[in-house]
């Protein structure tokens, strides 16, 4: 595995790579990774010649320092599990290289209600900050392919509608969720779960499961209302649970309407936000 911390030597050897035709496909995260980030690796290995991804705690899309703070760093962990997983090339830049001081230019992109809704209604400039590290990223390691994760849903509509307003020629690509045994979306934040919360956490999931077996034969609100109590009622403290469109995320009434409807949820198990999903009816038309 090559290893790099600095954007001039990580750049010297992908210009190379790319002088000999191989290909680059990008999959960035945060750390403290799990086997949900293993496939996105696994994904970018088998598509791509030369598999590259990042671990950089983006400070700019943290709304909450307390977040921050306490975000999981297990860095020789990571590097073991990439090691295994055959990635070719690991990138983890200090704060100073991705914002230098003289500054960085990020387009004004405009994302309409995208980021309005769902996660922007209670994560403020959430993504503006995950957008500007995504556009950073892309101009440092220059992929072809860029590998994120269904489990956020809202963050990979975002950087679609990013990349199509750069006229990007990268491919972005959707990995599916990754679950625990017992149905509960795996997650850097999992972690730090209290045994008390981890025994509880699977509800949402098996809450979002129930949505997908009743959507098409109760009401929307009512499935989405019976779901909040449920969660209330074992404590979970939700922000939202919502069937929305799939493309423009807006909420749905009549899934007969729509191409693509998902059912999203963020709850607060004790101190730690869980988001999940599920893709309620899939768009067989749409192909990237
Ligand atoms: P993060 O480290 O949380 O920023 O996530 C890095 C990438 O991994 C993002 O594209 C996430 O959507 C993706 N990811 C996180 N958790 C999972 C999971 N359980 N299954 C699949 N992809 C995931």
């Amino acid at each position: 595995m090559h290893f790099f911390k600095k954007i001039s030597d990580l750049q010297a050897y992908l210009n190379y790579q790319r002088s000999q035709n191989l290909s680059i496909g990008f999959a960035p995260t945060m750390g403290a990774l799990h086997q949900g980030h293993m496939s996105l690796i696994e994904h970018t290995n088998k598509h791509s010649n030369i598999s590259v991804s990042s671990i950089f705690i983006n400070p700019t899309q943290f709304n909450d320092p307390t977040d921050l703070e306490k975000y999981p760093r297990t860095l020789e962990e990571d590097i073991n599990l990439l090691y295994d997983h055959q990635l070719n090339t690991l990138f983890t830049p200090p704060v100073e290289e991705i914002y230098p001081a003289q500054g960085i230019h990020t387009p004004d992109f405009n994302f309409g209600r995208l980021d309005q809704v769902l996660e922007g209604v209670f994560r403020q400039d959430h993504f503006k900050g995950v957008a500007q590290v995504v556009h950073r990223l892309l101009e440092i390691v220059r992929p072809d392919d860029l590998f994120m994760g269904q489990k956020d849903y809202q963050q990979w509509t975002i950087i679609y509608h990013m990349l199509q307003q750069m006229e990007s020629e990268v491919r972005l690509h959707m990995v599916p969720t990754v679950r625990e045994a017992d149905g509960l979306a795996m997650s850097s934040r999992n972690r730090r779960l209290t045994a008390e919360w981890r025994a509880k956490a699977p509800y949402i999931f098996r809450l979002l499961s129930e949505a997908q077996e009743n959507y098409t034969l109760r009401p929307i609100a009512e499935i989405c209302d019976q779901a909040i109590s449920t969660l209330k009622e074992m404590g979970f403290r939700t922000e939202y649970f919502n069937m929305v469109d799939g493309y423009n995320l807006e909420n749905v009434t009549s899934p007969e309407d729509h191409k693509k409807v998902v059912a999203c949820v963020a709850a607060w198990a004790g101190e730690i936000r869980l988001i999940d999903n599920v893709i309620l009816k899939e768009d067989h038309t749409f192909s990237f």
